[in-house]
């Protein structure tokens, strides 16, 4: 039934950032109340338009409680505040574990000390590290090599904890290669740094920014260029919904993959973006990535079966189509937010 979600209030910790905002919308989309907790480090005040907000910032152990105390009466929680730059955790693994690792610690504190149950983290492929085996299964080993890989296995295996000592309900999704845009353009994927191919080749095929670089030509796939999972963002915030639903019926716990279980290479992302706006994409070669693995791509079977969720706008064109929508709009008007209006 679709109105299942209407009425409840669902705390989206993160609420405020790319995925977070677009969780919001689908939530209020249904009739429910998203409440936005945020600390604004990597978000945007002008994307929270949907419900409440909080300013939280999860290492501070009071005010986090503080806050969730304020709005015990949730159904849900959604927890997706972290620091994702795989790059910075390499240098700064001290700030990554404190910010991810602690700060969920104190989200599950408080959790556990109003007794709220229903838990949806945001977790990653990441957290496979190097494997030969595609597409990935979720019981596959998890060996995660990058910092912020690792900070979310730690928290995976926190959460599983918090079930089995505490009673504590979950859905661990694990993304893929979030992309594109809400369909209206009012949201999308302004990170600073931006480190992602897409919004980067967007803006070099705009005349934004110098000729880009593709990190690998020589990886073992048909066109040399390492290859990924693209899920578009709204079928990654209607993916939440099936999961809000899912704890409604029942479910206990669960990880999943959420991705389309198709990789496409750096050179199609270019060729695609080339066909939707009509303009190259200057670029080079340039020598590898450190970390970046091969392929990517995930067997989205069991989110499926777990949670009745399957990708319905992940088609390459409609990612690259919605990702332009939003930042051709985001360039023309980018002096219309204040200076405290990130
Ligand atoms: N990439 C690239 N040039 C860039 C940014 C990314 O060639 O300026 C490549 C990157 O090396 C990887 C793919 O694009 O092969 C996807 O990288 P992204 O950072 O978007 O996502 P990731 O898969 O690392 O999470």
């Amino acid at each position: 039934m679709d109105d299942e979600l209407t009425g409840q209030k669902i705390i989206v910790v993160g609420g405020a950032g790319y995925i977070g905002a677009h969780v919001c919308k689908a939530v209020a989309d249904k009739g429910a109340t998203p409440i936005t907790f945020d600390n604004f480090s990597s978000g945007h005040k002008h994307a929270v338009k949907w419900g409440p907000f909080e300013t939280v910032d999860l290492r501070d152990k009071p005010a986090t409680l503080a806050a969730f105390t304020k709005h015990k009466d949730a159904h849900a929680i959604v927890h997706l505040a972290s620091s994702i730059e795989v790059g910075i955790g390499e240098k700064d693994p001290a700030g990554f574990y404190e910010n991810n690792v602690v700060g969920a610690l104190n989200l599950l504190e408080a959790m556990r000390s109003l007794s709220l149950r229903n838990l949806i983290f945001s977790s990653t492929c990441a957290t496979y590290g190097e494997t030969d085996q595609m597409p990935i299964l979720e019981s596959q080993v998890q060996n995660p090599f990058s910092v912020y890989g690792k900070t979310k296995l730690t928290i995976e295996h926190m959460i599983q904890s918090y079930h089995k000592a505490y009673g504590l309900t979950y859905i661990t999704l694990r993304y893929f290669n979030a992309s594109g845009a809400d369909v209206s353009g009012e949201i999308g994927e302004e990170h600073d740094p931006e480190t992602h191919l897409i919004p980067i080749a967007l803006a070099a095929a705009a005349g934004l920014r110098g000729r880009m670089k593709i990190f690998g030509t020589d990886y073992d796939t048909p066109d040399g260029t390492c290859i990924r999972d693209y899920i578009h963002v709204s079928d990654i915030a209607a993916a939440h919904l099936c999961g809000l639903k899912a704890f409604a019926n029942g479910l206990t716990h669960s990880k999943v993959n959420i991705g389309t279980g198709k990789g496409v290479s750096n050179l199609e992302i270019l060729q695609m973006i080339e066909k939707v706006t009509g303009k190259a994409v200057p670029y080079d070669n340039a020598p590898r990535r450190d970390g970046d693995l091969t392929r990517l791509y995930a067997d989205p079977k069991r989110a499926k079966e777990a949670l009745g969720f399957t990708a319905q706008h992940s088609s390459l064109k409609n990612i690259i189509q919605t990702a332009w929508n939003f930042h051709s709009k985001r360039w023309n008007l980018k002096n219309v937010h204040g200076p405290d209006d990130k």
